[in-house]
Protein backbone atom coordinates (compact mmCIF):
# COMPACT_ATOMS: atom_id res chain seq x y z
CA UNK A 1 0.00 0.00 0.00
CA UNK A 2 1.70 3.13 -1.31
CA UNK A 3 -0.04 5.13 1.62
CA UNK A 4 -0.11 3.84 4.95
CA UNK A 5 -2.04 6.49 6.70
CA UNK A 6 -3.64 9.75 6.58
CA UNK A 7 -5.06 11.29 9.40
CA UNK A 8 -6.51 14.58 9.91
CA UNK A 9 -6.70 17.12 13.18
CA UNK A 10 -8.02 20.15 14.48
CA UNK A 11 -5.61 22.69 14.95
CA UNK A 12 -5.16 26.85 15.35
CA UNK A 13 -4.29 29.28 12.62
CA UNK A 14 -2.19 32.42 13.34
CA UNK A 15 -5.77 34.09 14.45
CA UNK A 16 -6.35 31.46 17.01
CA UNK A 17 -9.64 30.00 14.82
CA UNK A 18 -9.81 26.13 14.56
CA UNK A 19 -8.08 24.85 10.65
CA UNK A 20 -7.16 21.49 9.86
CA UNK A 21 -4.25 20.11 9.46
CA UNK A 22 -3.76 16.63 7.48
CA UNK A 23 -0.52 13.78 8.52
CA UNK A 24 -0.08 11.11 5.79
CA UNK A 25 2.33 8.70 6.33
CA UNK A 26 3.89 6.52 3.70
CA UNK A 27 6.94 4.34 3.68
CA UNK A 28 9.06 7.38 3.39
CA UNK A 29 7.60 8.96 6.81
CA UNK A 30 5.21 11.84 7.70
CA UNK A 31 4.10 14.75 5.27
CA UNK A 32 1.94 17.01 6.98
CA UNK A 33 -0.33 20.10 5.92
CA UNK A 34 -2.48 22.75 7.52
CA UNK A 35 -4.87 24.57 5.65
CA UNK A 36 -4.97 28.65 5.75
CA UNK A 37 -8.56 30.77 6.00
CA UNK A 38 -9.28 33.72 4.76
CA UNK A 39 -11.10 36.71 6.18
CA UNK A 40 -12.60 38.89 3.26
CA UNK A 41 -14.29 35.76 1.72
CA UNK A 42 -15.24 36.13 -1.83
CA UNK A 43 -18.86 34.70 -1.97
CA UNK A 44 -17.66 32.72 -5.15
CA UNK A 45 -14.74 30.65 -3.17
CA UNK A 46 -15.00 26.80 -2.83
CA UNK A 47 -16.58 26.10 0.55
CA UNK A 48 -14.68 25.79 3.66
CA UNK A 49 -16.61 24.00 6.28
CA UNK A 50 -17.06 25.21 9.32
CA UNK A 51 -18.79 23.04 12.22
CA UNK A 52 -21.57 26.08 12.35
CA UNK A 53 -21.90 25.08 16.43
CA UNK A 54 -22.32 28.62 18.28
CA UNK A 55 -21.67 26.77 21.62
CA UNK A 56 -18.55 26.07 20.77
CA UNK A 57 -15.06 28.09 18.78
CA UNK A 58 -18.27 30.63 18.20
CA UNK A 59 -19.44 28.27 15.28
CA UNK A 60 -16.33 28.27 13.87
CA UNK A 61 -14.62 24.25 14.87
CA UNK A 62 -13.30 22.28 12.06
CA UNK A 63 -14.63 18.90 13.33
CA UNK A 64 -16.56 18.28 10.52
CA UNK A 65 -14.11 18.74 7.53
CA UNK A 66 -11.59 16.92 10.04
CA UNK A 67 -13.96 14.12 10.48
CA UNK A 68 -14.80 13.81 6.78
CA UNK A 69 -10.80 13.06 5.81
CA UNK A 70 -10.96 10.17 9.13
CA UNK A 71 -13.88 8.65 8.09
CA UNK A 72 -14.85 9.11 4.05
CA UNK A 73 -11.71 10.92 2.20
CA UNK A 74 -8.45 9.33 3.92
CA UNK A 75 -10.30 5.54 4.23
CA UNK A 76 -11.29 5.46 0.67
CA UNK A 77 -8.14 7.02 -0.56
CA UNK A 78 -6.67 3.80 1.32
CA UNK A 79 -8.46 1.62 -0.71
CA UNK A 80 -6.82 2.78 -4.07
CA UNK A 81 -3.48 1.35 -5.62
CA UNK A 82 -2.50 5.36 -6.34
CA UNK A 83 1.11 6.20 -5.60
CA UNK A 84 1.58 9.58 -4.09
CA UNK A 85 3.10 10.94 -7.26
CA UNK A 86 -0.23 10.39 -8.96
CA UNK A 87 -1.23 14.10 -7.97
CA UNK A 88 -3.97 14.73 -11.00
CA UNK A 89 -5.47 11.41 -10.25
CA UNK A 90 -5.66 11.10 -6.74
CA UNK A 91 -7.18 14.92 -6.87
CA UNK A 92 -9.63 13.95 -9.42
CA UNK A 93 -10.63 10.92 -6.82
CA UNK A 94 -11.08 12.73 -3.89
CA UNK A 95 -13.52 15.44 -6.45
CA UNK A 96 -15.24 12.69 -7.90
CA UNK A 97 -16.12 11.27 -4.43
CA UNK A 98 -17.36 14.68 -3.39
CA UNK A 99 -19.57 15.52 -6.03
CA UNK A 100 -20.33 18.88 -5.60
CA UNK A 101 -19.54 21.82 -7.26
CA UNK A 102 -18.00 24.13 -4.12
CA UNK A 103 -16.82 20.94 -2.61
CA UNK A 104 -19.61 21.43 0.10
CA UNK A 105 -19.86 17.68 0.62
CA UNK A 106 -16.67 17.51 2.54
CA UNK A 107 -15.39 20.94 2.53
CA UNK A 108 -12.48 22.55 0.46
CA UNK A 109 -10.30 22.72 3.76
CA UNK A 110 -11.05 19.02 4.12
CA UNK A 111 -9.86 17.96 0.39
CA UNK A 112 -6.88 21.00 0.32
CA UNK A 113 -4.97 19.05 3.49
CA UNK A 114 -5.09 15.59 1.77
CA UNK A 115 -4.44 17.12 -2.08
CA UNK A 116 -1.18 19.25 -0.14
CA UNK A 117 -0.16 16.12 1.92
CA UNK A 118 -0.24 14.09 -1.21
CA UNK A 119 1.95 16.75 -3.17
CA UNK A 120 4.55 16.36 -0.37
CA UNK A 121 4.52 12.90 -0.17
CA UNK A 122 5.14 12.78 -3.82
CA UNK A 123 8.15 14.63 -3.84
CA UNK A 124 9.60 12.87 -1.17
CA UNK A 125 8.81 9.63 -3.42
CA UNK A 126 10.63 11.36 -6.24
CA UNK A 127 13.74 12.55 -4.24
CA UNK A 128 13.32 15.96 -4.98
CA UNK A 129 12.57 19.12 -3.62
CA UNK A 130 8.69 20.02 -3.53
CA UNK A 131 9.24 23.28 -5.95
CA UNK A 132 10.81 21.09 -8.70
CA UNK A 133 7.71 18.65 -8.14
CA UNK A 134 5.06 21.35 -8.65
CA UNK A 135 7.05 22.38 -11.91
CA UNK A 136 7.30 19.04 -13.05
CA UNK A 137 3.60 18.49 -12.73
CA UNK A 138 2.72 22.12 -13.99
CA UNK A 139 4.90 21.44 -16.83
CA UNK A 140 7.43 24.82 -15.71
CA UNK A 141 10.82 24.21 -17.33
CA UNK A 142 12.44 27.29 -15.98
CA UNK A 143 12.52 28.14 -12.31
CA UNK A 144 12.35 31.96 -11.41
CA UNK A 145 11.93 33.04 -7.48
CA UNK A 146 9.32 35.72 -6.95
CA UNK A 147 9.31 39.45 -6.01
CA UNK A 148 7.58 39.87 -2.73
CA UNK A 149 5.05 42.02 -1.96
CA UNK A 150 5.04 42.84 1.70
CA UNK A 151 1.90 43.80 3.15
CA UNK A 152 3.06 46.86 5.24
CA UNK A 153 0.10 48.60 6.56
CA UNK A 154 -3.26 47.01 6.85
CA UNK A 155 -7.00 48.40 6.26
CA UNK A 156 -10.36 46.32 5.42
CA UNK A 157 -11.73 43.88 7.59
CA UNK A 158 -7.68 43.13 8.66
CA UNK A 159 -7.61 45.89 10.83
CA UNK A 160 -8.98 48.03 13.68
CA UNK A 161 -8.45 51.15 12.04
CA UNK A 162 -10.65 53.27 10.07
CA UNK A 163 -8.97 52.52 6.92
CA UNK A 164 -11.09 50.94 4.03
CA UNK A 165 -8.30 49.67 2.07
CA UNK A 166 -7.46 46.39 3.10
CA UNK A 167 -3.69 46.03 1.85
CA UNK A 168 -1.03 48.57 1.40
CA UNK A 169 2.12 46.42 0.25
CA UNK A 170 5.75 47.48 -1.31
CA UNK A 171 7.11 45.08 -3.91
CA UNK A 172 11.38 45.54 -4.21
CA UNK A 173 11.22 44.87 -8.53
CA UNK A 174 14.51 46.76 -8.48
CA UNK A 175 15.95 44.22 -6.03
CA UNK A 176 18.89 41.53 -8.13
CA UNK A 177 18.11 38.91 -6.46
CA UNK A 178 15.49 37.74 -3.60
CA UNK A 179 17.54 37.74 -1.05
CA UNK A 180 18.10 41.50 -1.56
CA UNK A 181 14.27 41.97 -1.84
CA UNK A 182 13.90 40.82 1.75
CA UNK A 183 16.54 42.79 2.92
CA UNK A 184 14.62 46.36 1.22
CA UNK A 185 11.35 44.74 2.47
CA UNK A 186 12.92 44.21 6.20
CA UNK A 187 14.39 47.77 6.16
CA UNK A 188 11.66 49.64 4.77
CA UNK A 189 9.46 47.79 7.59
CA UNK A 190 11.23 49.43 10.45
CA UNK A 191 11.68 52.73 8.79
CA UNK A 192 7.93 52.53 8.44
CA UNK A 193 7.62 51.53 11.83
CA UNK A 194 9.26 54.54 13.10
CA UNK A 195 7.77 57.14 11.14
CA UNK A 196 4.12 55.89 12.28
CA UNK A 197 5.73 56.05 15.79
CA UNK A 198 7.01 59.74 15.07
CA UNK A 199 3.89 60.66 13.31
CA UNK A 200 0.90 59.09 15.77
CA UNK A 201 2.36 57.35 18.61
CA UNK A 202 4.17 53.93 19.48
CA UNK A 203 0.47 52.51 20.22
CA UNK A 204 0.06 53.20 16.54
CA UNK A 205 2.64 50.43 15.53
CA UNK A 206 0.28 47.66 16.72
CA UNK A 207 0.26 45.00 13.45
CA UNK A 208 -2.94 43.55 11.93
CA UNK A 209 -3.22 40.07 10.63
CA UNK A 210 -0.83 39.94 7.94
CA UNK A 211 1.62 42.13 9.95
CA UNK A 212 1.51 45.44 8.73
CA UNK A 213 1.09 48.40 10.57
CA UNK A 214 -2.46 49.32 11.34
CA UNK A 215 -2.26 53.11 11.94
CA UNK A 216 -5.88 55.05 12.58
CA UNK A 217 -6.00 56.64 9.87
CA UNK A 218 -9.05 57.47 7.52
CA UNK A 219 -7.44 58.68 4.16
CA UNK A 220 -6.07 56.02 2.06
CA UNK A 221 -3.88 58.31 0.74
CA UNK A 222 -2.08 58.93 3.88
CA UNK A 223 -1.10 55.49 3.60
CA UNK A 224 0.48 55.76 0.07
CA UNK A 225 2.73 58.79 1.54
CA UNK A 226 4.16 57.10 4.61
CA UNK A 227 4.73 53.89 2.60
CA UNK A 228 6.59 56.29 -0.17
CA UNK A 229 8.07 58.17 2.91
CA UNK A 230 9.87 55.10 4.01
CA UNK A 231 10.79 53.58 0.79
CA UNK A 232 12.94 56.93 0.54
CA UNK A 233 14.47 57.06 4.24
CA UNK A 234 15.56 53.49 3.35
CA UNK A 235 17.23 54.98 -0.22
CA UNK A 236 15.01 52.45 -2.14
CA UNK A 237 13.13 55.13 -4.33
CA UNK A 238 12.83 53.88 -7.68
CA UNK A 239 13.20 50.18 -6.91
CA UNK A 240 10.52 49.49 -4.47
CA UNK A 241 7.14 49.92 -6.17
CA UNK A 242 3.87 49.65 -4.40
CA UNK A 243 0.66 47.16 -4.82
CA UNK A 244 -2.85 47.54 -3.21
CA UNK A 245 -5.60 44.75 -2.47
CA UNK A 246 -8.65 47.09 -2.04
CA UNK A 247 -10.38 44.76 -1.17
CA UNK A 248 -13.80 47.06 -2.69
CA UNK A 249 -16.22 43.86 -2.35
CA UNK A 250 -16.33 44.35 1.73
CA UNK A 251 -17.67 48.26 1.40
CA UNK A 252 -19.68 48.38 -1.92
CA UNK A 253 -23.60 49.40 -1.25
CA UNK A 254 -26.13 49.77 -3.23
CA UNK A 255 -24.24 49.97 -6.02
CA UNK A 256 -21.32 52.60 -4.43
CA UNK A 257 -18.16 52.19 -2.16
CA UNK A 258 -18.13 53.38 1.48
CA UNK A 259 -14.61 54.44 1.73
CA UNK A 260 -15.63 55.18 5.76
CA UNK A 261 -17.31 51.54 5.89
CA UNK A 262 -16.34 50.77 9.60
CA UNK A 263 -18.14 53.62 10.69
CA UNK A 264 -21.78 52.66 11.14
CA UNK A 265 -22.66 55.94 10.77
CA UNK A 266 -21.23 56.80 7.28
CA UNK A 267 -22.20 59.91 5.10
CA UNK A 268 -24.24 57.92 2.26
CA UNK A 269 -23.59 61.60 0.28
CA UNK A 270 -19.89 59.87 0.32
CA UNK A 271 -20.35 57.20 -0.96
CA UNK A 272 -18.39 56.32 -4.45
CA UNK A 273 -20.22 55.62 -7.81
CA UNK A 274 -17.38 52.74 -9.98
CA UNK A 275 -16.34 56.04 -12.58
CA UNK A 276 -15.55 58.26 -8.81
CA UNK A 277 -13.50 55.46 -7.46
CA UNK A 278 -11.71 54.64 -10.65
CA UNK A 279 -10.84 58.54 -10.25
CA UNK A 280 -8.91 58.30 -6.87
CA UNK A 281 -7.50 55.19 -8.47
CA UNK A 282 -6.17 57.13 -11.62
CA UNK A 283 -5.11 60.16 -9.17
CA UNK A 284 -3.20 57.43 -6.88
CA UNK A 285 -1.39 55.84 -9.82
CA UNK A 286 0.00 59.19 -10.83
CA UNK A 287 1.35 60.38 -7.79
CA UNK A 288 2.78 57.32 -6.19
CA UNK A 289 4.58 54.45 -7.93
CA UNK A 290 1.75 52.11 -7.94
CA UNK A 291 2.59 48.84 -10.26
CA UNK A 292 -0.31 46.58 -9.06
CA UNK A 293 -4.09 47.05 -7.73
CA UNK A 294 -6.12 44.05 -6.72
CA UNK A 295 -10.01 44.22 -6.28
CA UNK A 296 -10.28 47.52 -7.10
CA UNK A 297 -14.71 46.94 -7.54
CA UNK A 298 -17.04 44.78 -6.32
CA UNK A 299 -16.98 41.20 -7.10
CA UNK A 300 -19.90 41.47 -9.38
CA UNK A 301 -19.03 44.92 -10.75
CA UNK A 302 -17.79 43.42 -14.19
CA UNK A 303 -18.14 47.06 -16.16
CA UNK A 304 -16.12 48.70 -13.43
CA UNK A 305 -13.80 46.05 -13.61
CA UNK A 306 -13.34 46.12 -17.85
CA UNK A 307 -13.49 50.20 -17.43
CA UNK A 308 -10.04 50.33 -15.34
CA UNK A 309 -8.10 47.06 -17.03
CA UNK A 310 -8.79 49.04 -20.31
CA UNK A 311 -7.94 52.82 -18.75
CA UNK A 312 -4.31 51.82 -16.68
CA UNK A 313 -1.06 49.93 -17.59
CA UNK A 314 -0.90 48.71 -14.28
CA UNK A 315 -1.40 45.28 -13.25
CA UNK A 316 -5.15 44.72 -12.37
CA UNK A 317 -5.55 41.74 -10.25
CA UNK A 318 -8.62 39.65 -9.22
CA UNK A 319 -9.45 38.15 -5.80
CA UNK A 320 -12.65 38.06 -4.58
CA UNK A 321 -13.77 38.33 -8.45
CA UNK A 322 -12.10 35.02 -9.77
CA UNK A 323 -11.68 33.34 -6.70
CA UNK A 324 -9.08 30.84 -8.72
CA UNK A 325 -11.69 29.41 -10.22
CA UNK A 326 -12.00 28.46 -13.52
CA UNK A 327 -15.07 29.40 -14.69
CA UNK A 328 -14.78 33.14 -12.67
CA UNK A 329 -11.27 33.28 -14.75
CA UNK A 330 -12.48 32.68 -17.97
CA UNK A 331 -15.46 35.43 -18.00
CA UNK A 332 -13.02 37.66 -16.73
CA UNK A 333 -10.95 36.88 -19.95
CA UNK A 334 -13.91 37.45 -21.69
CA UNK A 335 -14.87 40.50 -20.21
CA UNK A 336 -11.49 42.05 -20.32
CA UNK A 337 -11.57 42.46 -17.04
CA UNK A 338 -8.24 42.18 -14.70
CA UNK A 339 -4.75 41.45 -16.17
CA UNK A 340 -3.66 39.46 -12.93
CA UNK A 341 -4.79 35.94 -11.38
CA UNK A 342 -4.46 36.29 -6.97
CA UNK A 343 -3.96 31.96 -6.81
CA UNK A 344 -5.30 31.15 -3.21
CA UNK A 345 -4.70 27.03 -2.85
CA UNK A 346 -7.49 26.92 -0.31
CA UNK A 347 -10.56 29.27 -2.94
CA UNK A 348 -10.14 26.14 -4.66
CA UNK A 349 -9.23 23.46 -3.08
CA UNK A 350 -6.47 21.25 -4.63
CA UNK A 351 -3.25 21.28 -6.15
CA UNK A 352 -3.82 20.27 -9.41
CA UNK A 353 -6.81 22.73 -10.09
CA UNK A 354 -4.22 25.52 -8.75
CA UNK A 355 -2.01 24.62 -11.24
CA UNK A 356 -4.75 24.61 -13.90
CA UNK A 357 -5.69 28.29 -12.64
CA UNK A 358 -2.65 29.36 -13.02
CA UNK A 359 -1.63 27.72 -16.07
CA UNK A 360 -5.10 29.23 -18.08
CA UNK A 361 -4.27 32.53 -16.24
CA UNK A 362 -0.96 32.28 -18.18
CA UNK A 363 -2.16 31.26 -21.62
CA UNK A 364 -4.32 34.12 -21.72
CA UNK A 365 -1.38 36.48 -21.02
CA UNK A 366 -1.97 37.49 -17.83
CA UNK A 367 0.39 37.35 -14.36
CA UNK A 368 -0.61 35.82 -11.79
CA UNK A 369 0.62 36.20 -7.87
CA UNK A 370 0.54 33.29 -5.37
CA UNK A 371 -1.08 34.52 -1.88
CA UNK A 372 -1.57 33.28 1.44
CA UNK A 373 -4.31 34.06 3.68
CA UNK A 374 -5.53 36.32 6.31
CA UNK A 375 -5.64 33.10 8.95
CA UNK A 376 -1.87 31.21 8.02
CA UNK A 377 -0.19 28.49 9.74
CA UNK A 378 3.72 27.58 9.72
CA UNK A 379 2.61 25.62 6.77
CA UNK A 380 4.81 26.75 3.96
CA UNK A 381 3.32 24.97 1.03
CA UNK A 382 2.90 28.48 -0.97
CA UNK A 383 6.39 29.07 -0.81
CA UNK A 384 7.30 26.30 -3.22
CA UNK A 385 4.29 26.54 -5.18
CA UNK A 386 5.71 30.06 -6.58
CA UNK A 387 9.07 28.81 -7.45
CA UNK A 388 7.06 25.86 -8.84
CA UNK A 389 4.71 27.32 -11.39
CA UNK A 390 7.66 30.83 -11.40
CA UNK A 391 4.89 33.34 -11.17
CA UNK A 392 7.29 35.82 -10.77
CA UNK A 393 4.82 37.27 -7.18
CA UNK A 394 4.00 36.12 -3.99
CA UNK A 395 2.20 38.44 -1.04
CA UNK A 396 2.14 36.37 1.85
CA UNK A 397 2.42 38.94 4.42
CA UNK A 398 4.46 42.01 6.14
CA UNK A 399 7.96 40.97 7.20
CA UNK A 400 6.41 40.39 10.33
CA UNK A 401 4.80 37.13 12.47
CA UNK A 402 6.35 34.20 12.19
CA UNK A 403 3.31 32.41 9.99
CA UNK A 404 3.91 35.17 7.20
CA UNK A 405 8.09 34.73 7.18
CA UNK A 406 7.87 31.24 7.31
CA UNK A 407 7.20 31.38 3.70
CA UNK A 408 9.20 33.69 2.51
CA UNK A 409 12.41 32.26 4.70
CA UNK A 410 11.45 29.18 2.73
CA UNK A 411 12.00 30.70 -0.32
CA UNK A 412 15.69 32.54 0.74
CA UNK A 413 16.33 28.64 1.48
CA UNK A 414 15.45 27.58 -2.04
CA UNK A 415 17.10 30.17 -3.32
CA UNK A 416 20.35 29.42 -1.60
CA UNK A 417 19.71 25.74 -2.89
CA UNK A 418 19.41 27.11 -6.16
CA UNK A 419 23.02 28.91 -6.06
CA UNK A 420 24.25 30.66 -9.34
CA UNK A 421 21.18 29.18 -10.67
CA UNK A 422 18.99 31.43 -8.89
CA UNK A 423 16.67 33.88 -11.15
CA UNK A 424 15.01 36.37 -9.81
CA UNK A 425 12.27 37.73 -11.23
CA UNK A 426 12.19 41.43 -10.70
CA UNK A 427 10.97 44.03 -12.87
CA UNK A 428 9.53 40.87 -15.09
CA UNK A 429 7.15 40.10 -12.41
CA UNK A 430 4.10 40.02 -13.94
CA UNK A 431 5.40 38.05 -16.88
CA UNK A 432 8.95 36.61 -15.89
CA UNK A 433 8.84 34.29 -18.28
MG1 LIG B 1 -7.63 40.10 -1.76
Amino acid sequence: MPIKSIFARQIYDSRGNPTVEVDLITDLGLFRAAVPSGASTGVHEALELRDGDGQNYHGKGVLKAVGHVNESLGPELLKQPFEVTQQTEIDEFMLNLDGTENKSKFGANAILGVSLAVAKAGAAKRGIPLYKHLADLAGNKEIILPVPAFNVINGGSHAGNKLAMQEFMILPTGANTFSEAMKMGSEIYHHLKSGIKAKFGLDATAVGDEGGFAPNILNNKDALTLINDAIAKAGYTGRVEIGMDVAASEFFKNGKYDLDFKNPKSDQSKWLAPAKLQELYEDFIKNFPIVSIEDPFDQDDWDAWTAITDKTTIQIVGDDLTVTNPKRIQTAVEKKACNCLLLKVNQIGTVTESIKAHNLAKANGWGTMVSHRSGETEDTFIADLVVGLSTGQIKTGAPCRSERLAKYNQILRIEEELGSAAKFAGKAFRRPQ
